[in-house]
């Protein structure tokens, strides 16, 4: 089999995709429901129609792109990642496995490669948290981590729901229909930009990655007292902000203590009412993200952080509310798929490294239902959320190359 990747078609076809935005280029806004994420679908969608592929939606509009193999009563094999995209991102993050997916399937078939499994790109709905709170919405749901009947509660800052946001999208039916039986995928591998600085740092092309640390995302809403800022004299303050503030400053220490440097911890959110310059703060609305391959670490700074909180708020005389969105255990990949992801980096005689993601992606939910891994491609700086992150399509060629090798290897399983 002779794998020709068309990597100026590829790349286009990135470019164009990445102008669909919110926001004008190069700056990629497409929040899950939005009308430049249905364009953006619509966009893939087309691609994948010229490809001659099926396609079907399910009710939280995950997209399955099914190339159909000889023996269609075999469990497919599956690749895939997002092409939602965080306010002011960048072209890479989760649309070079979706449109890497779709080259890859183009390349097998002009190779003349008829796959034994069927074949199948999945566009996961909502891998980033930016509108509903919580981050790969789709492949939770997908595979039963997410109970259904919380998920269509989860409302966004203007308080539009779920099933509302997912009904003006054009996705309708029970939230419960987007489960997936066990079993339903004999593999799954998706391909990703690294997010981090190894692959470019040790100058190696690909990353195989073994294991997916462990996400998890606390809300926290703290109650103060308003007033003027001219009148109320320091000692008689409750102000919301600053009981934030220091719960910001706990949030960094308790992930700078817990002994390895594996554990991160991040206030990306804070939003303080009424947010005028001579109004002390009377709430504040803080999220938090912590990260550890080591769930029980991670485990150990959430309890902190909670800790802290009770202490500051007493002190302060504020209340505080805290919810833990998500605690999620880390992924290992399945060493059959890393196996083979190894000897298709060889076949191409592309050095790689095997390496842990610190990013979570929706590889960390389709390890609960199928045997997966995922392939990095190096960005560069380790760049990634922003306008300006860039992966080559050197090495996105080469990225898509190994995972065409390791789909027509899976799929001949
Ligand atoms: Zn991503």
């Amino acid at each position: 089999m002779k794998l020709e990747i068309d990597r100026d078609r590829l790349v286009r076809e990135l470019d164009a995709l990445g102008a669909i935005s919110q926001e004008l280029p190069p700056v990629v806004t497409r929040v899950v429901f939005t009308e430049a994420d249905v364009r953006g679908r619509e966009f893939v969608k087309q691609l994948c129609r010229e490809a001659g592929l099926t396609i079907r939606e399910d009710a939280v509009g995950n997209t399955f792109v099914r190339w159909i193999g000889e023996n269609p009563g075999l469990e497919p094999v599956a690749t895939g990642s997002h092409i939602d995209a965080i306010p002011n991102a960048g072209r890479f993050d989760g649309t070079v496995g979706v449109l890497g997916g779709l080259e890859a399937i183009r390349a097998l078939a002009k190779a003349g490669h008829r796959p034994r499994r069927s074949i199948e790109l999945v566009i996961f709905t909502s891998e980033e948290p930016t509108r509903f709170g919580i981050g790969c919405l789709g492949s939770r749901l997908m595979s039963g981590l997410l109970d259904p009947a919380t998920a269509s509660h989860y409302k966004d800052r203007d308080g539009v729901s779920l099933d509302d946001a997912r009904s003006t999208a054009g996705f309708q039916g029970l939230l419960s229909s987007v489960r997936l039986p066990p079993a339903y995928y004999s593999a799954f591998v998706e391909m990703h930009i690294e997010q981090g600085p190894l692959l470019e740092q040790h100058k190696v092309p690909l990353g195989v990655v073994t294991a997916i640390a462990a996400p998890a995302s606390l809300k926290i809403r703290i109650e103060g007292e308003g007033g003027h800022a001219g009148a109320v004299l320091m000692p008689d303050r409750h102000d919301a902000f600053l009981a934030a503030a220091e719960i910001a400053l706990a949030v960094e220490q308790g992930a700078r203590s817990s002994g390895s440097r594996d554990t991160v911890g991040t206030v990306g959110v804070c939003d303080i009412f009424p947010s005028a310059v001579n109004s002390i703060p009377s709430r504040a609305r803080m999220e938090i993200d912590v990260r550890d391959t080591d769930d029980s670490r991670r485990d150990a700074v959430l309890r902190t952080i909670e800790q802290a909180c009770a202490e500051i708020t007493r002190r302060r005389g504020v209340q505080a509310h805290v919810e833990i969105v998500n605690a999620d255990p880390p992924a290992h990949c399945a060493p059959h798929v890393v196996d083979t992801l190894v000897e298709s980096c060889e076949t191409h005689g592309l050095p790689f490294e095997r390496m842990i993601s610190r990013a979570y992606h929706d590889s960390l939910f389709m390890a609960r239902i199928a045997p997966a891994a995922m392939l990095f491609i190096p960005c560069r700086d380790g760049v990634s959320h922003r306008p300006d992150e860039y992966a080559s399509p050197e090495s996105i060629a080469q990225g898509t190359l190994v995972l065409a090798e390791a789909l027509a290897r899976l799929a001949s399983q």
